[in-house]
């Protein structure tokens, strides 16, 4: 049984997660970084001891994904914008001490592209890309059934690829990243600015947005086709690079992902006529929303019970 938990910016999930992926127990906690790390230490502490009375069973290791810049070799994490103060701070090794069990720690969203690839919708796929597009958009690579990692175990960052030089500033430096052009609020930023003349001035989601182009509204069918030119873009490229299997698409975007898939296929085809893009499959994310805790727990059975340690 795994102890999974899910540091996000705004929540910790924490949860029992069993060997065939089922969530059998979870708490939830606001993250409050600013409260301090010691602090965010004793409540996962807390949530793993209560979950696991909960679900009457005995934590044998733990999984942790965490947003942000991570290190999954020595458990610290990075640079982390969403957990300020949290830095240099190793739930690996503090969770390994109180527990006595062994600990990994990855990414969030490469936990997620572990999960759907070992017990979701990638399943018995080898080379799987996994896309979360949300707020932000976000990845994770598996090749030859584990998970990629680059130099110094770092995290690709799939999303900080340039779709159009001359697109909106991103917040990594550049302009017309994927994530500047193709996320939930990229959508509605373009439609909020668009939607001019009789409309009265208001601020739609990218969810709104979504529902009004199922009703016929010609400005958020533009909206629509515009977000799926840019998705598949973005997806053409992975196809290119990486050939995958499959890409599994997870994130709020998603959840409206049957008004996109013909016009990403559609850009697809335009573009990646030197590979078999036909055979690439674009699959719905399946673990739903505890999509990321599983991922966690998977993510110790890919370290631990794979036998896919760490690169040296
Ligand atoms: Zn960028």
């Amino acid at each position: 049984m795994i102890g999974a938990v899910d540091i996000g910016g705004t929540k910790i999930a924490v949860g029992m997660v069993d060997d065939s992926g089922k969530v059998l127990s979870k708490l939830e906690s606001p993250t409050d970084a600013p409260g301090g790390y010691a602090n965010g230490l004793a409540r996962m502490i807390e949530m793993l001891r209560r979950t696991s009375r909960d679900a009457g069973v005995e934590i044998s290791g733990i999984g942790i994904g965490s947003t942000g810049v991570v290190y999954p070799g020595s458990g610290a994490f990075g640079d982390v914008d969403l957990l300020p103060g949290w830095r240099g701070n190793n739930p690996v090794q503090d969770l390994t001490r109180e527990f006595k069990v062994t600990v990994a720690l990855e990414n969030d969203a490469d936990a997620s592209a572990l999960g759907e690839a070992g017990w979701g919708a990638g399943k018995l796929k080898s080379r799987l890309i996994y896309v979360t597009v949300g707020t932000g958009i976000g990845g994770g690579i598996i090749l030859n059934g584990q998970l990629y990692r680059g130099v110094d175990m770092a995290h690709p960052e799939i999303s900080h690829h340039v779709i159009d030089p001359s697109g909106p500033d991103c917040s990594c430096g550049y302009r017309g990243c994927w994530e500047s052009l193709a996320t939930g609020p990229a959508m509605a930023a373009w439609f909020n600015a668009n939607a001019v003349g009789d409309r009265p001035p208001q601020n739609l989601s990218a969810a709104q947005i979504c529902q009004l182009a199922k009703r016929g509204d010609e400005l958020a069918a533009r909206a629509v086709d515009r977000e799926a030119y840019y998705l598949g873009l973005g997806m053409a490229n992975l196809i290119n690079l990486f050939v995958p299997d499959v890409i599994v698409l997870g994130g709020s975007v998603m959840k409206s992902a049957a008004l996109f898939l013909d016009g990403i296929r559609k850009v697809v085809r335009q573009g990646c006529r030197f590979v078999p893009n036909e055979k690439t499959e674009l699959v719905l994310a399946s673990l739903g929303e505890d999509a990321n805790l599983i991922g966690a727990a998977r993510a110790w059975h890919h370290r631990f019970r794979q036998g896919v340690g760490l690169p040296s």
